[in-house]
């Protein structure tokens, strides 16, 4: 951040200043033969230049360490503003926020991203048959199984209720499919609740990759018709080409 690098170099001043006035007064007492007294020190060119300094330099370090806590409290801040508390994951408007920066990226430098729209399945029945509580317990977790999935710089995000948005960065449609795939059967196998009130649950998911001159508002939309496709067909699942072939192949 500038304001640390100012903050580093005001420190660097401060203590050049200190080994000059070492310098200094060493010059005035042995080259120059001047005998420093109680009488004559308030006087001296030494305690101007040291009072001078010190009031220069407290000034500019508390303007600089309070810009610093400002700054560092406006990112907090922002951070708070951006996360959803439960599933530890962005929420809406971060997700927006930082998905319009990677899409703008993927455009400028012709580059593919792929966005993945993952929705629980019959979630109401896990809050009606087993409580909200455990209904949290098991967004948080979907929450960090998304999370975990992620390559570095790929962002995930909560958008409401049991809905949540991936955007993968350098990804085309296939590595989205395949990552929704792995996150499907992952979520399929986990299991939540407590002795004999355990129970398992599937996601659907719709996945699209940014075409030419699209907007988040549209790759939202594409990915959304897809996760409704695949909700409309029951079968809670995405389908890379290689999986339907074998699923075709044994049914
Ligand atoms: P579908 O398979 O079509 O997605 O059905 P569904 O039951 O999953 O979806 P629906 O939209 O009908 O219900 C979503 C439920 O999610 C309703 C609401 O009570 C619950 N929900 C939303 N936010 C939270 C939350 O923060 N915590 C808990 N425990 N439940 C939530
Ligand atoms: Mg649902
Ligand atoms: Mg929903």
């Amino acid at each position: 951040m500038l304001i640390d690098r100012i903050m580093f170099w005001v420190v660097i001043a401060i203590s050049i200043q200190f080994l000059l006035r070492v310098g200094l007064i060493a010059y005035v007492t042995i080259a120059q033969d001047y005998v420093l007294t109680d009488a004559n020190y308030e006087q001296s060119l030494i305690a101007t230049s040291l009072y001078f300094s010190i009031s220069v330099f407290s000034v500019i370090l508390a303007v600089t360490a309070c810009i610093a806590f400002g700054m560092d409290a406006i990112s907090d801040m922002k951070k708070i503003a951006h996360s959803d508390v439960l599933s530890g994951l962005l929420n809406r408007r971060g997700f927006e926020i930082e998905a319009r920066q990677i899409i703008a990226t993927a455009q400028e430098n012709n580059l593919p991203a792929t966005m993945i729209v993952a929705d629980l399945d019959n979630f109401k029945t896990v809050n009606d048959s087993h409580g909200h509580i455990i209904g949290d317990t098991v967004i948080q977790e979907f929450g960090n199984l998304l999370n975990s999935s992620l390559r570095s710089g790929d962002i995930s995000g909560r958008m409401g209720g049991e809905e949540f948005c991936i955007l993968l960065h350098t990804a085309d449609i296939h590595l989205g499919r395949l990552l929704a795939e792995s996150i499907r059967t992952k979520t399929e196998s986990m299991v939540f609740g407590a002795g004999k009130n355990t129970f398992s649950l599937t996601a659907s998911f719709g996945v699209a990759e940014l075409s030419k001159n699209e907007n988040y508002n549209t790759l939202f939309i594409r990915a959304d018709e897809e996760l409704y496709n695949a909700k409309n067909s029951g079968r809670n699942q995405v389908r890379p080409k290689r999986l339907n072939y074998i699923l075709k192949s044994i049914m």
